[in-house]
């Protein structure tokens, strides 16, 4: 009964044309766009819409959401799930919560995901069962340049993914035990190994942060295989081969070696 109303109501969201002003915003805030097939960005179109028609969206700290913000994340947002055949629309985030630029989160409770900046501001945050908070400023650079390496929307979006099956352990769901049995012996090595090097000083190819835990260690390798595919089929080629399979695509055919 509720699938049959969400499929209704998102049938209604998507019946007209997509808004010609969004198009614009697209083109100047969302990159990797431009290297999707016609076929590809028609879904991503499609779930930008829904996403924008059935988050709540917040501004905090004097911000003021206009539909570029919400058309320029729910985009970003769009792009991890734009290959899948099966999900929820983010289902279990019922809102986007966006400050100018970098911000405290003071209340920290169990399950919050924090992504460090510094040792008081954070750019982003995916809460369990809860919102997503993102620094406007990082989302818009980061949109506008994946070859910067990282992009905020991706990783908090990640998490989400992450926390579906109540378990904030960087496994995602999964389609078959093959599947997860690859994933946990792949990650999971890959992951040991990652903190091995951290704590020797070594110089490493996922960020500082993706040592924290599994949760954000799959966040970091999604921001890679966005942003730096390249780097990460060459050099964990395994990693790129599960993200591949379970975002069902392929960026690394995407971009020009540089
Ligand atoms: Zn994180």
């Amino acid at each position: 009964m509720f699938s049959w109303l969400s499929n209704r109501r998102r049938r209604n969201i998507l019946c007209g044309p997509f808004p010609g002003w969004w198009e614009p915003i697209l083109r100047r805030n969302i990159a990797h766009a431009a290297y999707l097939s016609a076929e590809q960005n028609l879904t991503l179109r499609n779930i930008t819409r829904i996403l924008v028609a059935e988050k709540k969206w917040e501004a905090a700290r004097g911000f003021a959401i206009t539909e570029e913000v919400k058309v320029t994340i729910a985009a970003q947002a769009a792009l991890l799930i734009v290959g899948m055949n099966d999900h929820d629309y983010y289902g279990r985030v019922q809102s986007v919560v966006v400050y100018p630029d970098a911000f405290r989160m003071p209340n920290e409770e169990d399950g919050w995901e924090e992504d460090d900046i510094g040792s008081d501001n954070i750019t982003g945050q995916a809460v369990y069962r809860g919102p997503v908070i993102l620094a406007w400023d990082d989302v818009l650079k980061e949109g506008r340049d994946p070859s910067c390496g990282q992009n905020l929307v991706l990783h908090e979006f990640a998490h989400q993914l992450d926390f579906h099956d109540n378990a904030i352990d960087g496994t995602p769901p999964l389609k078959s035990r093959d599947q997860s049995q690859r994933w946990h012996t792949v990650m999971t090595a890959a992951f040991v190994e990652h903190k091995r090097q951290i704590a020797a000083n070594e110089e490493t190819f996922f960020t500082e942060h993706a040592a924290d835990d599994e949760a954000d260690f799959f966040a970091d390798a999604t921001e890679a295989f966005y942003c730096a595919p390249h780097g990460l089929h060459d050099d964990f080629p395994d990693i790129y081969a599960l993200l591949a399979e379970y975002y069902n695509l392929d960026p690394a055919s995407w971009f020009a070696r540089t």
